[in-house]
């Protein structure tokens, strides 16, 4: 394979890379039309947080990635507010957790009220992770973090570069782009991620279908400046009768998101700040006083999902791949999540470390997940605009009461925080193996763990890309080199600590993938060779298969 770049696996994510070629501008220098040259490894087509978060994590593990954005730079729109718990894990990996909370405002509950009756008070503190609280920061300040990421990682976001068609050849996929002149470019990768939103031509290109339907009405969001709300740590519903809630989202000092549903279709047409005032008036159930506005906007919510993510070598992530309503703040996240899957998988096959056919485990693990958020917003989205009066009813007694559980409060704000997402039934988890705490599927939490160096942080290893076996002493550490985890030593780092079982092994998305006892340890070895495609049997068992074989 040709390659017009240089890679380099790097052990360490936040050392910047020389990747010459990565990032390269398509609109200078270049032959235009029509001259396939193979020049990079993964195109990503599109720069919001999906795509930015999917070309850091492949710059950083050597792989040679292109990012293309058809507008002019980065988004000026505050659009997604909250980062969940799970999001900021993967930021930790990425080293930038730190840098997000620093310019972000801490938000630890969710509290819905009927009327003035507070229904619901969620503490997400109870989600587990080192992170109990949805981070509010605009995602315009998101994209800049990421982006800043990026190009410390030697990548060059080329912007004014849109997509106009893909065709796929043999072991390459041919991208046809467009400058801002109209001149058309054509590039050649191995993979094509289409990273580029809810109207994703990667998508339209593939044929696969975006199955769904819109929401009846349109909402209305405005950013000002809010007197009276309530406390600026907590996000506060207010249900009302007719179905018209107003939510009020802290973004940080006295600036409140308000959204609100309206009622039926306005054509696109962004509300006045008048009517803003108006409505918001009229709907909090004590005086408040909204002031300053910043960004007024409408828009209509759909409820969509690609019915695969994957055709040949062309694969889709974030909102090209599903679209919902924004209740729960789980869109960016998802999209981001998507990416942390994503990464590692194309990362090991672009390499030739694994087979094409890993990349099957990315649809089959992320589209049961997209699934499970489309119903989860679904359900918050009717819960807001409920307007049944029985329905009402049973919403406003069950609430307080179940909620008030602290297993239910418990479970909620993992769910909320994107912690309970889990690829139980993905043909890479191994199922079984005794242990407490994580299942295999699950996610595992930031343990500490005993490397040569000393003390570590589990999440901190897992941004080198590779997996972590943590063993829990020499027994089991030598069961393992005896079932023939020695092979595989350039994808694991071994580690020690307490895994809740003899051994456990971790992905690099802070997946567990098998765990067990000593006698355990083919689930180990068999994730593995799953993992690089191979056949034969590992050497414990062809021992075995000789011994008995023999005469
Ligand atoms: C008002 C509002 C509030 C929201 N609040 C939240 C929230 O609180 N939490 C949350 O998680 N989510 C929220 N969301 C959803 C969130 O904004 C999206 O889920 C998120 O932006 C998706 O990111 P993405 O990278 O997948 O796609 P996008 O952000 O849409 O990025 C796609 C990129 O692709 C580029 N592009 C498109 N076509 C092409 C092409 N042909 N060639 C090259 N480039 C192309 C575009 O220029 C764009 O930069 C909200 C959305 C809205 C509208």
């Amino acid at each position: 394979m040709t390659k017009a770049c240089c890679r380099q696996i790097r052990s360490d994510y936040v050392i910047p890379q020389t990747i010459r070629g990565a990032g390269r501008p398509i609109l200078a220098g270049m032959t235009p039309t029509h001259t396939a040259t193979r020049d990079c490894q993964v195109l990503v087509v599109g720069a919001g947080p999906t795509g930015l978060t999917l070309a850091a994590q492949l710059l950083a593990r050597g792989i040679c990635a292109r990012i293309i954005d058809k507008g002019e730079g980065p988004a000026s729109q505050s659009r997604a507010l909250g980062i969940q718990a799970r999001t900021l894990e993967l930021l930790d990996t990425m080293g930038l957790a730190d840098a997000f909370i620093g310019q972000g405002h801490r938000v630890r509950h969710l509290r819905m009220y009927a009327g003035q009756r507070n229904l619901l008070d969620l503490d997400l503190a109870r989600n587990g992770s080192r992170y109990g609280f949805t981070l509010h920061l605009p995602q315009s300040q998101t994209e800049t973090l990421l982006r800043a990421r990026v190009r410390e990682l030697g990548g060059t976001i080329e912007q004014r570069a849109e997509l106009v068609r893909l065709a796929e050849r043999g072991d390459a996929v041919d991208a046809t782009l467009r400058d801002a002149t109209g001149r058309e470019i054509e590039v050649s990768a191995r993979y094509v991620v289409g990273c580029d939103g809810a109207h994703s031509r990667v998508r339209h290109q593939t044929g696969l279908p975006f199955e769904g339907q819109p929401y009846p009405q349109d909402w209305l969001l405005a950013d000002v400046a809010l007197d009276g709300a309530g406390s600026n740590d907590a996000v506060h519903a207010f249900f009302r009768p007719n179905g018209l809630p107003l939510v009020c989202i802290p973004m940080g000092g006295q600036r409140w998101r308000l959204v609100m549903a309206n009622a039926g279709d306005r054509g696109g047409q962004p509300p006045t700040f008048a009517e803003i005032q108006e409505l918001a008036a009229d709907r909090a159930p004590w005086p408040i006083e909204v002031s300053g506005p910043e960004w007024l906007s409408s828009f209509r919510c759909h409820l969509r999902s690609a019915t695969s993510y994957r055709r040949g070598r062309v694969l889709l992530a974030g909102d090209a791949a599903h679209i919902h309503s924004p209740a729960g703040g789980q869109g960016m996240n998802t999209g981001m999540m998507d990416a942390h899957n994503l990464a590692w998988k194309l990362a090991l096959v672009t390499d030739g470390r694994a087979p094409d056919a890993l990349l099957d485990t990315y649809g089959q693990e992320r589209i049961p997940v997209a699934a499970g958020v489309l119903k989860f917003t679904d359900k918050l989205t009717g819960l807001l605009t409920m307007r049944n009066r029985a329905k009402r009813a049973v919403r406003d007694t069950a609430i307080p009461v179940v909620s008030r559980v602290p297993m239910v409060q418990r479970a909620a704000a993992r769910k909320l925080s994107q912690l309970s997402v889990a690829y139980p039934r993905s043909p890479l988890t191994q199922p079984g193996g005794h242990g407490r705490g994580p299942k295999p599927g699950d996610r595992f939490p930031d343990v500490e763990v005993h490397t040569e160096h000393g003390p570590a942080r589990l999440h901190h290893l897992l941004g080198s890309g590779r997996h972590v076996l943590i063993v829990s002493g020499a027994g089991i550490h030598s069961a393992l080199e005896t079932a023939g985890i020695g092979r595989y030593a350039e994808l694991i780092d071994v580690v020690g600590g307490n895994p809740g079982s003899g051994f456990a092994l971790v992905r690099p998305d802070a997946i567990l993938a098998a765990r067990g006892s000593a006698t355990d340890t083919h689930r180990v070895v068999g994730y593995l060779r799953r993992l690089c495609g191979r056949r034969e049997p590992e050497p414990a068992t062809a021992k075995v298969l000789s011994e008995v074989a023999a005469p």
